[in-house]
């Protein structure tokens, strides 16, 4: 029996025999040519099929699996049009006189370096994306066939690498998990892996002589046993055993309400980045989106995105959600989420530093853009407007007067807007101690446990090293989040939590003693809250 570790992507256990995805290694010969033309018009063939390839597989990821998930295929069908990566293939045809398989091989090796050495994790990731279509051409100009998985009973996938198009194409009734040793938890890979609700590892030291043999996924804990003996194994068939009991439980408690035996409703909502997870919070029932992290509409972008695109996606949120709530949380950009392009100066202590709320107050243009958006997306749904980082009465007053600014531009402009509720994340010791005056200033607070607890506990959440110091129950914490929702109560709003604390059922019962009245959790994690609360006298 041997043990290895990697990174969780995607949660379960998984027990079955492993299958190698044999990726043949792409050898591509260098060869010179003569006729120019005639190998450019070769390359331009195998990209012509490459892109009905991809335009293919994006129907077939739309019905099976969903459009959000298709889309990464749009996306490279796009990026084999684009006239940057043609040029570059066709330069090195014509100047270097080299055949077109070399030619795509060494643009897709230097685009994948450049997307690799980029900050941004968004675009890191987009290396695997740029490899994936040029290696989908070389197969073409060359004839070969496409990477394959051996597996005549549901297996385990281990591979060295997956990318997007080797995973839609798999037999799903074949996969129990994918185990990889690479990848980021951003690649579409890891998205696609938790979509489709598979347990996923990365990082593993993965070896091919492992084809065939037995094997455990322990996603939770990042452990991939190999060979395990009988007596491991019947540990972990019994876990597998509840794991499936337990999703089929959860499932029946969809449509179901969100209520203590003694009948307290509780608001359940999902925390969402985009609007992919939207999809996944339908999904799982949530009753509404209780945290949309809209700053990641600006991570992924190289330049401020503008009030129209932001409009779109606010918009298309609030229609998904159909007539629920759906809070949007004002840009928290800073400390942990840096975007080049707001060239911030470096700060020795940056999660105290200009970030989130700061930043909108002395970028008012900034801030009025997204504030813009999203009062006329309001129009079309159930938006409600919470601010990150808040710590005083001062900023709560700058924040409405620049509010007022905005609704009366839009009425001299004409352009149609709707009041959205305006809420408070306490997520800031000096939030949670005067909530009885920010409850007078707002319609709802929700509560960030995870930044409340950073500061309460002065223990930085970016450092791992400090984890045994981290007691996520402490008392000062949970003072604070009783303060917080008793001041909303006196003041008449209501007081929820989105933190990574909504999800820890083991305090669902103090909660709701509490009387928190919304809790906002990941998309996979609303049925399990709900079994909580419903388990709650
Ligand atoms: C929080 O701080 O608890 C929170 C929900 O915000 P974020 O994790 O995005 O900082
Ligand atoms: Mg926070």
């Amino acid at each position: 029996m041997e043990r290895y570790t990697g990174k969780k992507i995607y949660e379960g256990i998984a027990i079955g025999r492993i299958a190698w995805l044999g990726k043949k290694e792409q050898v591509v010969e260098r060869k010179h040519i003569e006729d120019c033309e005639a190998e450019k018009k070769r390359y331009e063939e195998a990209r012509n099929i490459a892109i009905d390839q991809l335009r293919a597989l994006y129907e077939k990821t739309k019905k099976e699996i969903g459009e959000a998930d298709a889309e990464i295929f749009d996306v490279h069908a796009m990026m084999l049009e684009d006239d940057g990566y043609n040029d570059q293939v066709n330069n090195i045809i014509d100047t270097q006189k080299m055949n077109a398989e070399y030619a795509v091989a060494v643009t897709g090796d230097n685009q994948a370096e450049v997307f690799a050495s980029m900050e941004d994790e968004y675009f890191k990731a987009r290396a695997v994306d740029v490899k994936d279509i040029s290696e989908r051409v070389i197969r073409i100009l060359s004839g070969q066939s496409e990477a394959s998985v051996d597996a005549s009973e549901p297996s385990i996938l281990v591979a060295d690498d997956l990318t997007p198009s080797e995973t839609v194409q798999l037999d799903k009734s074949k996969i129990l998990a994918f185990v990889t040793r690479k990848g980021s938890s951003n690649s579409h890979t890891a998205i696609l892996a938790r979509t489709m609700n598979i347990p996923a590892v990365i990082n593993v030291d993965v070896q091919e002589a492992w084809n065939g043999k037995r094997a455990i996924l322990d996603s939770d804990k990042g452990l991939f046993i190999i060979d395990p003996d009988e007596e491991t194994m019947k540990v972990y068939e019994g876990l597998l055993e509840e794991q499936n009991q337990k999703k089929k439980l959860l499932l029946e408690l969809k449509g179901k309400p969100t209520e203590t035996k003694s009948g307290k409703q509780v608001m359940l909502f999902a925390n969402v980045g985009n609007l992919q997870d939207i999809a996944s919070a339908l999904q799982y029932d949530a009753g509404g989106i209780g945290l949309f992290r809209s700053e990641f509409i600006y991570l992924e972008k190289d330049t401020y995105p503008t009030e129209e695109e932001q409009f779109v996606i606010y918009r298309k949120a609030a229609e998904l959600m159909g007539g629920k709530k759906v809070i949007i949380r004002t840009l928290d950009i800073g400390a942990d989420k840096q975007c080049d392009y707001f060239e911030l100066d470096h700060e020795e202590n940056p999660a105290m530093g200009f970030r989130a709320i700061r930043i909108c107050l002395k970028r008012p243009e900034v801030f009025k853009a997204q504030l813009r958006a999203l009062f006329r997306a309001a129009c079309y749904g159930n938006i409600h407007i919470m601010f990150p980082m808040i710590t005083s009465m001062s900023e709560m007053s700058q924040i409405k007067k620049i509010v007022e600014e905005v609704k009366s531009e839009l009425d001299n402009e004409g352009i149609p807007y709707k009041n959205a509720p305006l809420g408070v994340m306490i997520e800031t010791p000096a939030a949670a101690i005067i909530t009885d005056r920010l409850a007078k200033e707002v319609s709802f607070f929700s509560i960030g446990t995870n930044d409340l607890t950073q500061y309460t506990l002065a223990i930085d959440r970016q450092n791992a090293a400090l984890e045994d110091f981290c007691d996520v129950h402490h008392e000062a914490v949970l003072r604070l989040i009783e303060m917080t929702v008793a001041n909303a109560h006196k003041a008449g709003i209501w007081a929820g939590i989105c933190g990574e604390l909504a999800a820890d059922t083991t305090l669902t019962e103090e909660f709701m003693r509490m009387g928190v009245d919304e809790l906002s959790v990941a998309p996979p994690s609303v049925l399990k809250v709900r079994k909580a609360v419903r388990d709650c006298e």
